[in-house]
């Protein structure tokens, strides 16, 4: 499942892991890890030589229980630090690094295995599972994605500045040169503008039995 931020991927995917009983993997959080890691030992971000020299170094572990899902980074859980605002601000300029995505392209693949997953970021269904049994892309208005963002950050931003903060991100992640944001020739488009959670599930769970 890929799609831009506030799309709804992550509330989505977890829900169809459960309801299938299958695996979960946020592809972003590793993303985000790595550049928390970075943030700490002082790298610069926009950096790209010292992002590439330094990104094979710090050890992650995701977990795959889409009831608890989390990551570790050298054995510590970092599940909340990734998710502030310094981390979200620098992880596209990370992600953009070529020597990241090999590594985490690599890791991902390792962590798919056979299957059986939900899987979810920006490059899964063309580059890092092409095979995927289903592709899906989920896209939302940016009115509506803003909103949602506002929402789960309650009362630390505005819906305006969210609103500019996801376009600038979106730009970033669909204009690098590395594996960007684009959705699959096979993939199946959703708009979640006009949908709630249960309806995009449901709407994923009747595409799934169709397809496997
Ligand atoms: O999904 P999330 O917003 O947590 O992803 C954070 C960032 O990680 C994205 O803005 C993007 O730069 C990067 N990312 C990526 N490829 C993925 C998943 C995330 O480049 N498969």
């Amino acid at each position: 499942m890929d799609g831009p931020s506030g799309s709804g991927k992550s509330s989505a995917s977890r829900g169809v892991a459960r309801a299938l009983g299958l695996r979960y993997l946020d592809t972003g959080a590793m993303y985000r890890a790595i550049t928390w890691w970075l943030l700490r030992q002082g790298v610069d971000p926009a950096d790209p030589a010292a992002v590439a020299g330094r990104a094979a170094e710090p050890v992650l572990d995701v977990a795959t229980d889409p009831d608890a899902p989390g990551i570790r980074v050298d054995g510590v859980d970092v599940s909340a630090e990734i998710r502030t605002q310094e981390v979200t601000a620098a992880v596209s300029a990370v992600s953009a690094v070529p020597e990241v995505r090999a590594r985490l392209v690599a890791e991902q693949r390792d962590v798919i295995g056979a299957g059986d997953i939900v899987v979810e970021g920006r490059d899964i269904g063309t580059v890092v599972a092409p095979a995927a049994a289903v592709k899906i892309y989920l896209t939302a208005s940016p009115e509506a994605r803003a909103l949602r963002r506002t929402a789960e950050l309650s009362g630390t931003t505005t819906v305006e500045a969210q609103r500019a903060a996801m376009a600038r991100r979106d730009t970033l992640d669909s204009t690098r040169k590395a594996d960007p944001l684009v959705m699959a020739a096979d993939a199946v488009e959703l708009d979640t503008t006009e949908l709630n959670l249960e309806e995009v599930i449901s709407e994923v769970l009747a595409l799934v039995k169709e397809r496997t």
